[in-house]
C-alpha cells in the first residue's frame, strides 16, 4: 500500500500530534466530535521530512495525494479552486508537534487570481472585500513564498494613502485597491522574473513548500533550541478553507480561554473583535471586546461558543485556547489548544478540575510543572508593617513577591552589597542583559520605562523574582546614583520596598513575611503527600531556615552545614585562635569558648524541628575559609593573638593549598584535630538531650561524616564519635538515640560502599562534590565553560544543577546497591542541590532512595516532584 502523506481532518484525532502537528490533531477532533470547523486537510509533518530529504522537492506521489485531496474539498464545499463563479478560498498554516507560536509562516486568501477576484466580489457583494483581500494575498505570497522583502509591498501601500492623505488602510477605495494590486504584481514580476502565479493549485504547492522552508528560519531554530524542541520532527501543513470575519457587522473574530490564564477562575476569558480578520487582533489595530459583550451583541451566537467551549473543556480534560470566526452570524473554529496558564492559575484550574470530577488527583499531580510553585512561593508584605509605610508611586506589577532593600544603581554595585549581605533593590532606567548577575543578586528589580514584556519584567518573571517595571513616575540618574519621585531625593544604600503583585513602591524598610501554604497549594501538596513514598528533607542551618522549611513541609533535615555557624561575626576570634592555636591547650581552650554557642545553635534548630530528624554534619571546609584575607584584618587578628604581623601572614600562607577543594577538608580535619569534631559532638548530644527532656520532642540526632573515601577513615572517626556521645549520655544520665553515618560524595566511597555499610548506619549522597570529582570540574570555576559545553552540544545539561544519570548517577546507585547489600535496611538519601530539582528527584526515586534533602524553598517543589516520580513520571 502506498503511503499516507495527507489526512482530511475527519481521518485524524488529537492522539496523532506527531503526524499531523498540533493543530493538525486537533482540527481533526473537533471535526470528529461534531464541531463547526471549516473543511480541510494536513499535508503530514513525515512530508516535511521527505521535503528536505529529497533536495526540497516534494515527490509526484505526494502531489497526487494533495490534489485528491483538494477534489475532496471542493465537493464538499461545493467550491472549486479557480473558478469563475464560485472559487475555493484557502488559508495555508503550519502546525508542528509543539506549538512554536508565531515562529512558522501563514498563508490566507489562497486561491485568489484575476479572475476568482471578481467571483468573491459577486458572492460577496462587495468588490473592495475582493481586492482587499486579494492584495494582502499577493503581499503575503511575495512575502512568504517568494522573500520579498515585505517593506517593498508597505512602501506602495504607505504612497497610496499619502498620495490621498488617507489616514488609515479602511479608506482605501475599491480602485485604489485594484491599483495596488498591479503595483504588488509588478513588484513580483520585478523580483523574480516572473508573473504572480494565477493557477491556484501552483499557489497552493508553493505555499506548502514554503511553510516547510519556513521549518528551518532562523527564528524557528532558535525557538526550537530555546524550548529543547528536536530539529528533525518538521511541521505539517493544514489546508484549510476560508471563513470571514469582515464580512460586515454580523460576523468577527476572536480568541478565548475556558478558564482565567492568569487566575485559573472558571469562567471564559476572552476578547473579539465585529468585522475583523484574526491578525487584527492579535495587531492590537483596534481594542477588542471582552467576551462577554458577545452575549448582547450576538445571543446566539454566544450561546453556541459557549456551550461548545464547555465541551472542548470537557473534551480535553483541560483549559483551552480557542480561536474562532463568525461569518455572517455563523460560528466557525478555527483552533482549540491546551491553554497556557500562570503557575497560580494551574493550580486552581487543576484542584477545581479534580473537584468538579472533571480529572483524578492523580492527573491534577501530573499536569503541573513542579518548578513553577516557586513563583508562588514568595515573601508578602507584614500587614501592619504596610500600614504605616508611605507610598511613593505605582507602576506595572510585573513580577510577584515582596522586596525591601538599598538602592542600587548599577549591576555591578547590587552584587557587591549583596555579597556583604546587604539587601537590595535594582533601580535602572530599564534593564539589558547584562544587568542579569544584579537582577539575580537583587532581592527587587524596579525600572523606569518599560512594559509587562519589557526585558525587566520577563527575566524577573523567569528568575521568580520581585520586579515593579515602568514606574514612569520616578526619575533615574544612573550617574549621579539617584532618582526623584515627587520631589523626595533617593540616594544609593537609601531604603525602599516593592511590591511586584500590585506595581507599589514604598519608601523606607517593611518587614516582609513568608506566605502560607493554604488554599489551592495546601491542597495540591496534600495530595502529593498521598502518592509520594520519598521523603522530603531540608537542608538548613539555622532555626529560622528550619522553620520556613517545616511550613513547607520538610519532615527533618537532611544536612545542617556547622561551618555556616563558624562565619558567625561573634565567633570567629575565637574560631581562629582555634586554627591558629600551636598547641592541644590552645586549641581546647578556643573550643571550649566555640562549645556554648554550638549547642545553642543545634537547641534552636532541635527546637524549630520538633523531634524530626536533623542531620548534623561534622566540619567541611579547609581551615583557610575562616581566615582573612585583606592586610587590614591580618593586622587586626595578629594584635588580638599577641603574634607580629609577619609571623601572622606566614601562618596564614602556611595553611595555603594548591587545591584546597581537595584538600585538607571534611573528615580529613576530624583525623588531624580530633578536638574540634569533639567539641561539635558533644554541643550536638548535649542539646539534643536537653531539648528531648525540656519539650519531650523525640530528637534523635544524626552525626554525619563528610567526605569519606577511606573504610578506616569511618571506622576511626566513628569511634571517636560514639565514645564522646557515649560519655555525654553517660554524664547527663540519658538514653537518648543517635545515628552515625557519612556522606557519599568521593567516587572511590561508592565503589566501597559496601565495606562502610558495615558501619555506617546511613550514607547521605553530597552530589556536589561527586559530581564534581567524577567530572573533575571544579564547582567553583566550571560555570565558566558549561556554557560552552551546553552551545556546542557537549554537554545538554549542567550536572551541577540536574544529575548526571549516566555517570554520577550510576556510582550513586552502585553505593545504594552495595550499602544495602551489607545492610539491607540503611537509610539513604541526597544532600547535594539535585535533591531539589524535579528531574533528578525522578532519578533517585527510581534507584530506590530513601529522601531528598533541599534547600527550604524548593521543599514543595521537590514534594510535587516526588509524587510525580510515584506516579510514574
Ligand atoms: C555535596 O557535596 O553535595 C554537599 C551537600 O556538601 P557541600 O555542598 O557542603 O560540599
Ligand atoms: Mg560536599
Amino acid at each position: 500500500m502506498l503511503k499516507k502523506w495527507v489526512y482530511l481532518f475527519e481521518e485524524g484525532n488529537a492522539e496523532m500530534k506527531a503526524l499531523l502537528g498540533g493543530k493538525g490533531a486537533n482540527l481533526a477532533e473537533m471535526t470528529n466530535i461534531g464541531l463547526p470547523v471549516p473543511q480541510g486537510f494536513t499535508v503530514t509533518t513525515e512530508v516535511c521530512t521527505e521535503y528536505y530529504n529529497q533536495s526540497e522537492k516534494l515527490s509526484d506521489e505526494i502531489i497526487t495525494q494533495i490534489d485528491k485531496s483538494l477534489v475532496i474539498l471542493e465537493a464538499k464545499t461545493e467550491k472549486q479552486f479557480g473558478n469563475k463563479e464560485n472559487p475555493l478560498l484557502v488559508s495555508v498554516r503550519s502546525g508542528a508537534k509543539f506549538s512554536m507560536p508565531g515562529m512558522m509562516d501563514t498563508i490566507l486568501n489562497l486561491g485568489l487570481n484575476d479572475e476568482t477576484v471578481a467571483g468573491i466580489a459577486k458572492i460577496t457583494k462587495n468588490e473592495r472585500f475582493a481586492f482587499d483581500s486579494y492584495r494582502r494575498f499577493i503581499q503575503m505570497f511575495g512575502d512568504v513564498v517568494q522573500e520579498i522583502p515585505k517593506a517593498e509591498f508597505d512602501k506602495i501601500l504607505e504612497d497610496a494613502k499619502h498620495k490621498n492623505s488617507y489616514k488609515d488602510d479602511t479608506q482605501l477605495t475599491t480602485d485604489d485597491l485594484k491599483e495596488i494590486v498591479v503595483a504588488y504584481k509588478k513588484i513580483i514580476k520585478d523580483e523574480t522574473g516572473k508573473d504572480f502565479p494565477m493557477d491556484p493549485k501552483d499557489q497552493l504547492l508553493m505555499a506548502i513548500e514554503a511553510v516547510f522552508r519556513s521549518w528551518n528560519n532562523k527564528r524557528a531554530i532558535s525557538y526550537r533550541n530555546m524550548n529543547d524542541i528536536p530539529h528533525d520532527i518538521g511541521t505539517a501543513v493544514n489546508v484549510q478553507s476560508m471563513v470571514y470575519g469582515n464580512m460586515g457587522d454580523d460576523s468577527g473574530t476572536g480568541v478565548a480561554f475556558t478558564r482565567n490564564p492568569a487566575t485559573g477562575q472558571n469562567k471564559l476569558f476572552g476578547e473579539f473583535l465585529i468585522n475583523a480578520q484574526g491578525e487584527d487582533v492579535v495587531a492590537g489595530i483596534r481594542t477588542p471586546k471582552n467576551i462577554d459583550d458577545l452575549k448582547d451583541i450576538m445571543p446566539e451566537v454566544y450561546k453556541q461558543f459557549h456551550e461548545t467551549a464547555a465541551l472542548l473543556e470537557n473534551h480535553y480534560k483541560d483549559m483551552q485556547d480557542i480561536e474562532f470566526t463568525i461569518e455572517k452570524g455563523k460560528l466557525y473554529m478555527l483552533q482549540t489548544r491546551t491553554g497556557k496558564r500562570t503557575a497560580a492559575a494551574a493550580l486552581c484550574a487543576a484542584v477545581d478540575m479534580v473537584k468538579e470530577d472533571l480529572i483524578t488527583k492523580e492527573e491534577a499531580i501530573l499536569r503541573l510543572d513542579p518548578l513553577s510553585l516557586d513563583q508562588l512561593l514568595h515573601p508578602t508584605f507584614e500587614t501592619e508593617a504596610l500600614k504605616n509605610a508611605e507610598l511613593l508611586a505605582t507602576g506595572l506589577p510585573a513580577s510577584p513577591g515582596a522586596a525591601t532593600g538599598k538602592v542600587y544603581f548599577t549591576a555591578e554595585a547590587v552584587c557587591t552589597a549583596a555579597a556583604n549581605g546587604e539587601e537590595t533593590i535594582l533601580v535602572r532606567k530599564e534593564t539589558s542583559p547584562e544587568d542579569i548577575e544584579g537582577m539575580y543578586a537583587a532581592n527587587g528589580i524596579l525600572t523606569a520605562r518599560g512594559g509587562m514584556t519589557s526585558h525587566a519584567a520577563v527575566v524577573a518573571r523567569g528568575m521568580g523574582k520581585c520586579c515593579v517595571a515602568g514606574c514612569e513616575a520616578i526619575k533615574v540618574d544612573e550617574a549621579a546614583k539617584q532618582f526623584v519621585i515627587g520631589g523626595q531625593v533617593f540616594k544609593e544604600g537609601d531604603y525602599i520596598s516593592l511590591n511586584g503583585s500590585t506595581g507599589k513602591v514604598y519608601k523606607g524598610s517593611i518587614k516582609t513575611v513568608t506566605p502560607e501554604l493554604s488554599g489551592h497549594f495546601g491542597e495540591i501538596m496534600a495530595w502529593a503527600d498521598e502518592f509520594r513514598t520519598l521523603t522530603i528533607r531540608t537542608n538548613a542551618d539555622t532555626p529560622n531556615d528550619a522553620s520556613v522549611a517545616v511550613r513547607f513541609g520538610a519532615e527533618g533535615i537532611g544536612l545542617c552545614r556547622t561551618e555556616h555557624m563558624f562565619f558567625d561575626e561573634k565567633r570567629l576570634p575565637s574560631v581562629r585562635r582555634m586554627i591558629l592555636a600551636e598547641s592541644k591547650e590552645q586549641r581546647e581552650k578556643a573550643l571550649a569558648e566555640i562549645l556554648p554557642m554550638q549547642k545553642g545553635d543545634f537547641i534552636g534548630i532541635y527546637k524549630a524541628m520538633e523531634g524530626r530528624p536533623v542531620t548534623v554534619r561534622l566540619l567541611d571546609p579547609p581551615l583557610h575559609e575562616f581566615l582573612p584575607k585583606e592586610a587590614r584584618d591580618i593586622e587586626l587578628l595578629a594584635a588580638d593573638l599577641g603574634i607580629s604581623n609577619e609571623d601572622m601572614v606566614e601562618v596564614i600562607h602556611g595553611l595555603e593549598e594548591f587545591n584546597p577543594m581537595l584538600g585538607h577538608r571534611g573528615c580529613r580535619l576530624a583525623i588531624t584535630f580530633p578536638e574540634i569534631a569533639e567539641m561539635q559532638i558533644r554541643a550536638i548530644m548535649e542539646a539534643a538531650i536537653e531539648v528531648k527532656e525540656k519539650y519531650n520532642f523525640d530528637v534523635v540526632p544524626e552525626i554525619m561524616i563528610p567526605l569519606v573515601g577511606i573504610k578506616e577513615e569511618f571506622t576511626y572517626l566513628d569511634k571517636i564519635v560514639r565514645d564522646i556521645a557515649e560519655l555525654v549520655k553517660v554524664e547527663k544520665k540519658s538514653d537518648i538515640k543517635y545515628l552515625v553515618g557519612t556522606m557519599i560524595e568521593i567516587p572511590r566511597a561508592t565503589l566501597i560502599a559496601d565495606q562502610i555499610a558495615e558501619t555506617a548506619e546511613f550514607f547521605s549522597f553530597g552530589t556536589n562534590d561527586l559530581t564534581q570529582m567524577t567530572y573533575g570540574f571544579s564547582r567553583d570555576d566550571a560555570g565558566s565553560f558549561i556554557t560552552d559545553y551546553k552551545e556546542k552540544g557537549i554537554l545538554t545539561n549542567d550536572p551541577f544543577q540536574s544529575i548526571d544519570v549516566e555517570g554520577v548517577g550510576s556510582l550513586v546507585q552502585t553505593a545504594s546497591i552495595l550499602g544495602r547489600q551489607t545492610k539491607p535496611e540503611l537509610k539513604m538519601g541526597v544532600c547535594g542541590e539535585h535533591g531539589g530539582d524535579p528531574k533528578s528527584i525522578y532519578f533517585f526515586h527510581s534507584i530506590g532512595l530513601n529522601y531528598v534533602s533541599c534547600s527550604p524553598f524548593r521543599v514543595p517543589i521537590a514534594r510535587l516532584a516526588a509524587a510525580q516520580a510515584a506516579l510514574g513520571k
